[in-house]
């Protein structure tokens, strides 16, 4: 290290960004993680992502620098909660289960109510839970497989139960007298989910004088205050009991439930709409990529029409850089496991790394990150005053492991590239190269015509290395960035990674969905902290 010459204050700045195209959209409302195609300059850090509590407590800070691609955990899954504009012409803004108590009641009396049902139809069905969810609610049963013309079925007789009005009676009964009546109508799951309770008192509720549940509310006051129209039962599926594949294969029935038949018919609109951009059915339509059984899930074959597209934005992606003043950079796809230990990676990140790989008596390990690579090619030399700022980019291609459960097209993968960038400069640099950063965002991000962003920029956490000067420096440098973009910004105090403040940037995509995009965080001490 003793060669590297350095300004008294060094920042490396990073950044990253997504290509997205406008494909890269999911019809249904379940979570779901962005995982980029290619990315842009540097590193990523998700502020959603749960990682970070993991890797913000100690991790050496090149690690982090690293850690792009967390960007795939996007935050938008279902961005009607808050406020989606459902079709630009009816400008329908649905309500949220956190923005209409009503909603949230109407949704969770559904689940009770569609409970009833199926065992009025289906004596022998065990209940188990149901819960209200994003887009309405579900209920898990232990019967037979059910069909769509049992939906239909069912739906009929939550038809009727809302028709007459049912009264939903709270009752608290104590624990001994809650477990007798469970026991007297053979529910064994209840058992079990009575045992999870803690609170000494146990709320029932009754469907009229027909039906019960264990729950603790809130509900609607009847069951009249459901519109039947607004209510539909969308699919049926198994799930295991309490998620263990070890337990009971159960039959899950989601349902989607509004205050109006109007709110119903634009969600099934905004459903429709996001089925179309579905980017796993654009890429077999269109012949661009395929995921293949034979060599993995999670890996992606580019075929010619996909990957002459992707020629095209790796091409822009270049020349653009090279006008910014970046240098590009190939790194190699394996480094010696010892690289990992020390950038803290095998400590920190190791769950998510592919296995280790013995050549020659020595451990090597396939690439999670790009950051390592760039620091060892940055003190490579000896770098004056006079060399600063020193931008590198790469596309880095990286392999990570996900569970197989967990793949999902190209948001989910095991390989991906990234666009990655470093930026070493001084202190009184930051802010010129933040705003550099900001407008390369912007420029690439208008290509594929993303012009919405939410903006958070997170400051220093209570548990952060580097004096207070450098951060207050470099918070107000971030600041100063965004002011001068003209973005405005929530404030995320305290949100920041332990080595440096940030900006994260959200995309919005056609249907009003945001996604987490771009990072760019301001990173002190590198030499420190890298230890490479
Ligand atoms: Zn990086
Ligand atoms: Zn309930």
């Amino acid at each position: 290290m003793s060669n590297v010459i350095l300004p008294s204050v060094r920042m490396a700045v990073s950044s990253s960004n997504s290509f997205l195209s406008t494909s890269l959209l999911k019809p249904s409302f379940s979570h779901f993680p962005l995982k980029r195609l290619v990315s842009i300059p540097t590193c990523l850090y998700d502020s959603n992502n749960n990682d970070k509590k993991k890797l913000s407590t100690a991790t050496p800070a090149c690690a982090i620098a690293t850690d792009s691609s967390q960007s795939h955990t996007q935050t938008a899954t279902f961005s009607l909660n808050d406020g989606t504009q459902i079709d630009k012409t009816e400008k329908l803004v649905l309500p949220t289960n956190q923005s209409s108590q009503n909603l949230l009641r109407i949704r969770h009396t559904c689940a009770h109510v569609m409970a009833m049902a199926v065992q009025k139809l289906y004596p022998d069905a065990k209940v188990t839970i149901g819960p209200w969810i994003d887009s309405g609610f579900y209920y898990d049963f232990d019967i037979e497989p059910l069909t769509d013309k049992d939906l239909k079925r069912i739906k009929k007789e939550m038809d009727r139960i809302i028709a007459r009005n049912l009264p939903l009676i709270r009752e608290e009964v104590s624990r001994d007298e809650a477990q007798r009546r469970i026991m007297a109508i053979n529910e064994p799951y209840k058992i079990e989910i009575l045992e999870s309770i803690k609170e000494d008192h146990i709320t029932i509720y009754h469907i009229g004088n027909e039906w019960w549940d264990l729950c603790a509310g809130p509900h609607v006051e009847s069951t009249g205050n459901i519109n039947r129209k607004a209510v539909e039962l969308e699919s049926v599926a198994g799930a295991y009991w309490r998620g263990d594949e070890k337990k009971p294969m159960l039959q899950r029935i989601y349902g989607t439930a509004w205050e109006n038949e109007e709110q119903l018919k634009a969600y099934l609109h905004f459903k429709e709409e996001a089925r179309r951009r579905d980017h796993r059915r654009l890429g077999q339509d269109l012949d661009l990529f395929s995921i293949q059984d034979e060599a993995g899930g999670g890996l992606v074959f580019w075929h010619p029409k996909g990957a002459i597209v992707r020629h095209i934005i790796e091409d822009s992606w270049k020349k653009i850089h090279i006008e910014r003043g970046y240098n590009l950079l190939y790194t190699p796809h394996v480094a010696k496991a010892d690289l990992w230990k020390i950038s803290g990676h095998l400590d920190f990140y190791r769950e998510n790394m592919f296995d280790q790989m013995n050549i020659e008596d020595e451990l090597y390990q396939l690439r999670p990150m790009n950051c390592p690579y760039h620091i060892l090619v940055y003190k490579r030399k000896l770098n004056s005053y006079r060399d600063f700022p020193i931008r590198v980019a790469e596309l880095g291609t990286v392999y990570r492991y996900e569970l197989s459960g967990s793949l999902h097209g190209l948001f989910r993968v095991r390989g991906f590239t990234q666009d990655d960038a470093h930026i070493f400069c001084l202190e009184d640099q930051i802010k010129d190269e933040i705003s550099g950063v900001l407008d390369l965002t912007e420029e690439i991000l208008l290509q594929f015509g993303f012009s919405k962003y939410e903006v958070n920029l997170s400051t220093r956490p209570e548990k952060a290395v580097g004096g207070d000067d450098i951060w207050e420096k470099a918070t107000s440098a971030l600041k100063d960035a965004l002011d001068d973009k003209g973005w405005s910004y929530q404030l995320d105090e305290g949100g920041g990674a332990f080595y440096g403040p940030k900006i994260d940037l959200k995309i919005e995509d056609a249907l009003g969905r945001k996604w987490q995009c771009s990072t760019i965080q301001a990173i002190s001490k590198l030499k420190k902290i890298c230890r490479i």
